[in-house]
């Protein structure tokens, strides 16, 4: 029976941050702004401390800061982002996600028309 409005558990509240995560990543600019790439910067230092999963912020965290977000441009800010989700894939023991496809997946829609 499909459970309704329950707290996330935390597969749930992955799948939903990464889409929201991947997203904004698909639809930042081209040619930001100093302002947007600090704020990009702010923001993931701080998402990856607040992220409500203990030890998924531990090593979220950590990965940020030896893996610093790369602002630059559209591009480099979902490759950065599809990298670093590809290490928490590895990590769980999942499979790695080709990041050619990071824009039909989250931005333009599949090319086989399957997302119309
Ligand atoms: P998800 O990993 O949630 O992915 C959702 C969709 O994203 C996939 O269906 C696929 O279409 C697409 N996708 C997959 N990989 C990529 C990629 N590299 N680039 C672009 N798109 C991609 N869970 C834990 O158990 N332990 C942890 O330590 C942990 N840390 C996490 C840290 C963060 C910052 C986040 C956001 C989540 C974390 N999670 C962790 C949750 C975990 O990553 C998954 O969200 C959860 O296991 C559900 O997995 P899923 O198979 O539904 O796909």
């Amino acid at each position: 029976k499909p459970r309704k409005d329950c707290p996330l558990d935390k597969n749930e509240l992955g799948r939903s941050s990464w889409g929201l995560l991947h997203t904004m990543a698909a639809h930042y600019p081209d040619n930001p702004t100093d302002q947007q790439k600090s704020d990009v910067k702010t923001f993931f230092s701080t998402f990856s401390r607040l992220y409500p999963c203990e030890w998924c912020s531990k090593d979220f965290t950590e990965d940020v800061r030896n893996n610093p977000v790369d602002p630059s441009s559209q591009e480099k800010l979902s490759k950065w982002l599809c990298d670093a989700h590809n290490r928490v894939n590895a990590k769980l023991g999942k499979p790695e996600f080709d990041c050619s496809k990071t824009n039909e997946r989250w931005r333009d829609g599949w090319l086989d028309g399957s997302c119309e």
